[in-house]
């Protein structure tokens, strides 16, 4: 069977494995460095692009393998990881972007994105506008033709669950358009099906999925990878081969941990919504969703993570966060453990009460990723630690 006819699953098994030999598990190649037979073979370690056997800031071979896993799940000619979901957004911006130039953003960002946006983008020069994410025709009309490089959207957004159509996102014209992806993990979503041209995840989420690597992924085009890598190789937020290896072992059981995370979050998020200390529940795949349609049309399964909105403010957040036995009180996500965070006071910590107010990120938020356990404990954990109306 072509690999093209395989499903997601079935990928997330076959793939990411030209480097491992006969062996069935990733091979770990911790070196940074390789030697040289004469002169000719050292000039040709040290000029070919994304050379796996020259030095490790340029590339390595347990790395390559986690690329190469990333991007038959995503759909792509090519995948290149970073030391972080971070370290691959700032390559990309400064790989791309210039000052002078125009970046087109949605405001509903990851909390580090937005403050690399705001702080060193706005030093280097380089202009962002934001819009809201949510609303059809935004980003098109925030483009600057010849001068907006970058379009950088993020769906489902965190906090808060909310949408971006990826079909909008792939039909502008002009710059190049890049979806964070990480809420959804490359089997939840396909940004580049939809004519995006990369796809970035903080693979320290989903992908990894055991809360031992910090990595990120970015995935698309080759010519337009090898371009970014030749910026990323002097920037210097290289991948650890480690990391790359739990990654990519993480990878095999995708899958099966995504669909029972999904499965999980979307009956939590469905007996929240009618609990009476609960005011509003945020998860694409409730019904009650506003853009429900949307995350059917564009998601194969709705994500690990889901939000709530607890009628009794700061008090009622602060009591779930005291009487929660199973649940960790932590800020990550897509990892066994279900972990509850409150964004007010730590992922959004730094936004004031008018800013969060406007974003929707009040003090009875809680953000819940929903991990392994079994979901009927889960839930009782929950219903036990919420206040009594
Ligand atoms: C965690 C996260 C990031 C940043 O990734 P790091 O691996 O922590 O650098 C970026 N985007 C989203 C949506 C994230 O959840």
């Amino acid at each position: 069977m072509s690999n093209d006819a395989q499903q997601p699953a079935t990928r997330a098994i076959t793939a990411g494995r030209s480097n491992g030999g006969r062996a069935l598990a990733p091979t770990l190649w911790a070196s940074s460095v390789w030697e040289s037979t004469d002169l000719a073979d050292a000039n040709r370690r040290a000029t070919k692009l994304r050379s796996t056997e020259f030095y490790g800031r340029y590339a390595n071979p347990t790395v390559s393998s986690f690329e190469e896993a990333v991007a038959a799940l995503e759909g792509a000619e090519s995948s290149m990881a970073f030391a972080s979901g971070m370290g691959a957004i700032s390559s990309v911006v400064l790989a791309l972007c210039s000052a002078g130039d125009h970046i087109v953003a949605q405001r509903q960002l990851y909390s580090a994105t937005l403050a690399f946006l705001q702080g060193p983008c706005q030093r280097f020069g380089i202009e962002v506008t934001f819009v809201d994410g949510t609303k059809p025709g935004e980003f098109a009309a925030a483009l600057r033709p010849g001068r907006t490089m970058l379009v950088i959207a993020e769906t489902p957004t965190n906090p808060l669950l909310e949408m971006v159509d990826l079909d909008e996102i792939g039909a502008l014209r002009g710059p190049i358009t890049l979806v964070d992806s990480t809420f959804a993990t490359p089997l939840g979503q396909q940004p580049l099906a939809h004519g995006v041209h990369l796809s970035l995840h903080s693979a320290t989420k989903g992908i990894d999925g055991h809360n031992d690597a910090t990595l990120g992924v970015v995935s698309g085009e080759s010519d337009l990878l090898n371009h970014i890598w030749s910026y990323s190789v002097l920037h210097g937020a290289t991948a650890s081969p480690f990391d790359a290896f739990n990654a990519l072992r993480g990878i095999r059981t995708l899958a099966v941990r995504t669909n029972q995370q999904a499965a999980s979050a979307l009956h939590i998020a469905e007996s929240m919504q009618d609990h009476p200390a609960v005011s509003a529940a945020h998860y694409p795949g409730l019904q009650t969703h506003p853009q429900h349609d949307l995350a059917k049309r564009q998601m194969r399964h709705f994500g690990t993570v889901l939000a709530i909105d607890l009628a009794g403010g700061r008090a009622a957040a602060e009591h779930v966060l005291q009487n929660l036995h199973l649940a960790h009180v932590a800020t990550s996500l897509g990892g066994p453990e279900t972990i509850i965070c409150h964004p007010r006071t730590s992922t959004h910590l730094s936004l004031t009460d008018a800013e969060a107010a406007q974003m929707g990120i009040g003090q009875g938020l809680l953000r819940i990723s929903v991990g392994l356990e079994d979901p009927g404990d889960l839930l009782t954990d929950l219903l036990n630690a919420l206040p009594a109306s």
